[in-house]
This record gives structure tokens, C-alpha cells and sequence, in this order.
């Protein structure tokens, strides 16, 4: 029996509605969510992603803007318009597209956001909280793998979990929600020995490296849930993940297509986490 495709547009679609309650129970209070998106430089991607972004937010019903700046921008200006954003009182989230040009140091630029408005979760002290077993920002695109989880009611609790990468945007903290989760949770990386050995043993695969079909139907254990987050262009113009779908389907019980699955989650989270920092605000007001 083929596996059931979770379909990410759909899900995406019904969490956006819940968070435009909330982000709509917001404005009877009188605070209207808002994002500001900074990009610096032309990366054609990085416009086609804030265009989403944007896109998301005002189908929520959300405040954005975008803060555009040429390439050669020095990094000072770039650190002076997030300190801006920081006091601004009608920003709640700020958001910086990477990659950044290589004269402005990533690092330093994330420091600079306040961490009540990193809704992008990269802050060290949202990781550290992720660490401690908090969650503060989730990074969206773990945080957007989890809610697919918790929405196809997939349990986490107890599973095997792999996931396949770890970089600080998608793997690490990944691994760190699934164990927080209650799983077990091993992470691979190009290093891994004999990948196969560990990805067979998953109830729960996440695929996050960025090269199409890095996991054939062999590798993955019969009946699991295979979550590919992996978005790769092939020459001939088409869109893959890093799992060979084909394959992988006949022998786990659910998984994500690309596109069409984890990409749309990202970007509701990014409105979620939006809208959970302005709830913070009126809170503390
Ligand atoms: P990255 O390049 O920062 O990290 C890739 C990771 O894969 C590294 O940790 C590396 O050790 C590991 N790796 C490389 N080769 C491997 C191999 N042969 N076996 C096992 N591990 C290997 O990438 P990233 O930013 O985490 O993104 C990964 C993929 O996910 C990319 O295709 C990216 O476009 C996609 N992505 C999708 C979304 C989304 O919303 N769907 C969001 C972020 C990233």
C-alpha cells in the first residue's frame, strides 16, 4: 500500500486561519502584528521567498514591510536599521533574508535583532532556549515540520527519529524539538558512515541537505513518516526534494511531497511566530 502524502498546502492553509484568529483578536485590542523584512542585494531566490513572506502575512491580515538595501550597504547601516526596528513599536518581528553578501558578518546581524522580535528563531538566545528545553521563536521551517507532524497526528513520543543535516537553520534545531518531543533522535551529516544504517532505523526521517534523491526507497524503513525539507532544481527545471519520492512512497506510511509540503509551513510559521509576539506585547501591556 502507497503511503498517505501529507499535503502541506492544505495544512498550511488551516493554520493560517487559526493564527489569523488570533492575530484578529489581536486588533480588537488594538495591536496590528507587524513584520519588517530587510534584504540586501538582488539574489533573485531571496526575492521569490520574501514575496511569500510578505504574501503570507497580509492574507493573515498582518502589517509587513520590506527594507531593501543595495548590495554594496555597509554593515553598519544594515545594524542600524535593525536598531531602529527594534524600538519601533508597530514591528514585532524582524527578519533578515540570507544569505547576506559576504562583507556583512551573518552572525553579528542576528545578534542585533532584539530576541523578542527574531521571529526567524536564529538569535542565540532563542537557540539557547531551544537547548533548555523552551520555546521562545521555534525556527520556522523545524518549528513548521513539527506542526505537520501534530496535524497528521503522527506520534513523536518514543519514535526513532533521523534527521538527515545539521545545519543551525534547519537540522540542529530540529533534532533538538524531536527530542524535546520525547523521541530518539540521531542526526546525520555528509560524515555519517553508511547513512542507510541509520535512516532504516527511523519511525520519523527528516531529510534536510539539499541534494535531490540523497535517499532512495531502500533506505527508508517500512511504515515510516519520511519529511524531505530538502528544495533542489533540476536542470531541467524541475522541483525536487532530497528523498526519491517515487520510491520512498511505496514503503513509508506518510510523506511529504516537494513541492507542496514543508516550504508552505515555513512561511505559516513565520506568520505564527509574527503573531505570538505581538500576543507577548499585549501581555505585557
Ligand atoms: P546546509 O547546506 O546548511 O546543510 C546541509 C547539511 O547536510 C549539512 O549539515 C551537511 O553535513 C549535510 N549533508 C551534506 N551531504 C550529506 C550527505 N551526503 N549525507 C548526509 N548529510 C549530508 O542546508 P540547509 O540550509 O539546512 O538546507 C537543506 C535543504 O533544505 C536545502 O535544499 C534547502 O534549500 C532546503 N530548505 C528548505 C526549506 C523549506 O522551507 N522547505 C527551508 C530551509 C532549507
Amino acid at each position: 500500500m502507497g503511503a498517505v502524502i501529507i499535503d502541506g498546502v492544505a495544512i498550511a492553509k488551516a493554520v493560517r486561519a487559526e493564527w489569523k484568529e488570533r492575530a484578529d483578536r489581536l486588533k480588537t485590542q488594538g495591536i496590528l502584528p507587524g513584520l519588517a523584512v530587510i534584504i540586501v542585494g538582488d539574489n533573485p531566490a531571496s526575492k521569490l521567498y520574501i514575496r511569500n513572506k510578505i504574501k503570507a502575512c497580509r492574507e493573515v491580515g498582518l502589517h509587513s514591510e520590506i527594507h531593501e538595501f543595495p548590495r554594496d550597504t555597509s554593515q553598519e547601516m544594515v545594524l542600524k536599521r535593525i536598531s531602529e526596528l527594534n524600538v519601533n513599536p508597530d514591528i514585532h518581528g524582524i527578519l533578515v533574508q540570507l544569505p547576506l553578501p559576504p562583507h556583512i558578518d551573518s552572525a553579528k546581524v542576528q545578534e542585533t535583532i532584539s530576541s523578542e522580535k527574531d521571529v526567524d528563531g536564529f538569535h542565540l538566545y532563542n537557540l539557547g532556549a531551544l537547548v533548555a528545553g523552551g520555546t521562545v521563536f521555534p525556527p520556522c521551517t523545524p518549528y513548521g515540520v513539527q506542526c505537520l507532524l501534530e496535524h497528521m497526528d503522527i506520534p513523536i513520543e518514543g519514535q526513532n527519529a533521523v534527521v538527515v543535516g545539521r545545519s543551525n537553520i534547519v537540522g540542529k534545531p530540529m533534532a533538538l524539538m524531536l527530542l524535546q518531543k520525547g523521541a530518539t533522535v540521531s542526526v546525520c551529516t555528509s560524515k555519517t558512515r553508511n547513512l542507510a544504517q541509520y535512516t532504516l532505523l527511523a519511525d520519523i526521517l527528516v531529510v534536510a541537505v539539499g541534494k535531490p534523491r540523497l535517499i532512495t526507497g531502500a533506505m527508508v524503513k517500512e511504515g515510516a513518516t519520511v519529511i524531505d525539507v530538502g528544495i533542489n532544481r533540476l536542470p531541467d527545471g524541475k522541483l525536487v526534494g532530497d528523498v526519491d519520492f517515487e520510491e520512498a512512497k511505496r514503503r513509508a506510511a506518510y510523506i511529504t511531497p516537494v513541492p507542496g509540503g514543508v516550504g508552505p509551513m515555513t512561511i505559516t510559521m513565520l506568520v505564527a511566530n509574527t503573531v505570538q509576539a505581538a500576543e507577548r506585547v499585549a501581555e505585557k501591556a
